[in-house]
């Protein structure tokens, strides 16, 4: 006797019966997850996940010690984008911290910045 895999509804779980390359169980499943998978990420949401986690391994890259001194131009030689950032610390002294994920900086005077790398918790 053999035994086949049996085999769920994309959508509904419920099990299939019938040909091979079924994945749906009714029109009505077929449609509804068509519609999901259309309303999935927009381009623009795509672009700027892409432009955070870029802004994320520069940073990174440029910071292997935890904390560094730089200038602005630096960063904008490797293609950072001070545009976008995932979150904005400021500190009781009142320093002004931007991040993209757990990667930092703060911008002091002129055009110098301190990387810094938020603790993993
Ligand atoms: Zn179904």
């Amino acid at each position: 006797m053999i035994h086949k895999p049996k085999k769920n509804c994309k959508v509904c779980d419920a099990v299939l019966i019938g040909r091979a390359d079924k994945k749906f169980c009714s029109d009505y499943c077929r449609a509804v997850f068509h519609q999901s998978n259309k309303e999935s990420i927009s381009p623009l949401v795509q672009e700027i996940s892409k432009t955070l986690l870029k802004n994320r391994s520069i940073l990174r890259a440029l910071n292997p010690t935890g904390k560094t001194v730089l200038s602005k131009s630096q960063l904008h030689q490797k293609g950072y984008n001070f545009m976008y950032h995932t979150h904005s610390i400021q500190t009781k002294a009142g320093n002004l911290y931007h991040f993209c994920f757990e990667e930092g900086f703060m911008i002091t005077e002129q055009d110098k910045l301190v990387l810094v790398r938020q603790e993993q918790k």
